[in-house]
């Protein structure tokens, strides 16, 4: 199998959402072909790719086809079986690797392997059925946070609870597969780091970013993070911890949440670019999509530095409930970068899009971007 993969070379990408048409999009440009799998047809990344192959994630026949005719291999979003990737690997390299994805992918392995290490992580217990949820709620305390252990994400499957007795009604909601339960963490910032680590160990970083969520959704990200320059390095560093304790290659995201009396607890853990990390397309020498060519082909890692300050809004379907938004209106806000991708159903918490501004400060950057996508309906 190649260990370095070069330019006129084709990427595979299991996943054809908005990370993977990014990705193709850094990939085109520096001469890769791409091609995606997924089961849908016209994707986001589909739509930029060499080839768009619809399959399912389970059917390993299609999986392996598309591995032969790919140079290296990669996954957009964590939801891929681990089976698929399996599969994948014995006919090309896969990376990150199916171990790291097999982690990352479900809440109670992922809290299991960050609390077996020693990283500082909320309260949390692992319930399989009612009965352990209640247990569980009891050793977490109150209030508390139930997630599914698996496929969740952007606050899917996610429900406070603030009394006992709530218990067994958000069992029901979840539908009655095993959960974790947190402890809710009276945080003063979230932030997140966006890390690649090349095949020989290579680490890089983008800073500590700060994440403001709507609805448990990304609204808003500021880059660098307005915390002490402690809380920062704290968190890079816990953060080239779990790349390498992973033997992690490619790029990933850990998000944190830094508390009033100055900890820094890891949330979770993205083993892909990640939406906190979009800004550095507009504002950094080398952007995450770049990173992730670089690392997923073993090519040597490229300069993380920020240009400028930044910010970058989500923009939801939730913005087309009165029709097409304003787009020539956002686009006269000076300075301001449109990115869409390329969703025809605008449905509400989707992400539709984001726009990205750049300035002196952070907070001129938000508000350039926020006014951006006020003036759009
Ligand atoms: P997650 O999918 O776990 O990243 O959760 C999405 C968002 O929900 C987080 O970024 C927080 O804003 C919120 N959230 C999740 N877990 C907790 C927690 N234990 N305490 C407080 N807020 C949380």
């Amino acid at each position: 199998m190649k260990r370095i993969v070069l330019p006129g070379a084709t990427i595979g990408v299991l996943g054809s959402g908005q990370l993977g048409r990014m990705l193709a999009l850094e990939a085109r440009r520096m001469g890769y072909r791409l091609h995606t799998l997924s089961p849908g047809v016209d994707t986001p990344t589909g739509q930029v790719a060499d080839l768009e192959v619809s399959a399912e994630y389970d059917d390993i026949d299609a999986i392996r086809a598309f591995a032969r005719g790919v140079d290296v291999m990669t996954f957009e979003f964590e939801n891929v079986s681990t089976d698929a990737a399996d599969a994948a690997a014995e006919i090309v390299e896969v990376r990150p690797s199916g171990a790291a994805l097999h982690i990352t992918q479900q809440r109670a392995r992922e809290k299991a392997f960050l609390a077996d290490r020693g990283y500082p992580v909320t309260p949390f217990a692992k319930a399989q059925s009612v009965d352990e949820l209640a247990v569980g709620l009891g050793t977490v305390g109150l209030p508390a946070i139930v997630k599914t252990a698996a496929f969740g994400y952007d606050g899917k499957g996610q429900h406070r609870i603030d009394r006992i007795e709530d218990g067994e009604r958000v069992w029901g909601l979840i539908g009655h597969q095993e959960a974790i339960i947190e402890r809710v963490v009276d945080f003063t910032h979230e932030i997140s780091v966006v890390a690649a680590r090349g095949i020989d160990g290579q680490f890089a970083h983008y800073g500590a970013i700060e994440n403001v969520h709507h609805n448990h959704i990304l609204d808003l990200t500021v880059a660098p993070a307005r915390v002490p320059a402690g809380i920062a390095s704290e968190a890079v560093h816990l953060a080239h911890r779990v790349v390498d304790d992973l033997g992690y290659v490619g790029v990933l995201c850990v998000e944190f949440f830094v508390t009033a009396d100055g900890r820094v607890l890891v949330n979770e853990i993205a083993p892909r670019p990640h939406n906190s990390g979009h800004f550095t397309i507009d504002a950094c020498v080398t952007s995450q999509f770049e990173q992730q060519v670089r690392a997923v082909c073993g090519l040597s890692l490229g300069d993380t530095a920020q240009i400028k300050p930044a910010a970058m809004v989500n923009l939801l379907g939730d913005l087309w409930v009165n029709g097409e938004p304003d787009w020539a209106a956002a686009l006269a806000v000076p300075d301001v970068k449109l990115h869409l991708y390329g969703k025809d159903e605008a449905r509400v918490g989707r992400k539709m899009g984001h726009i990205t501004a750049l300035a002196d400060s952070v907070d001129e950057a938000a508000a350039k971007a926020l006014a951006a996508r006020d003036v759009l309906c």
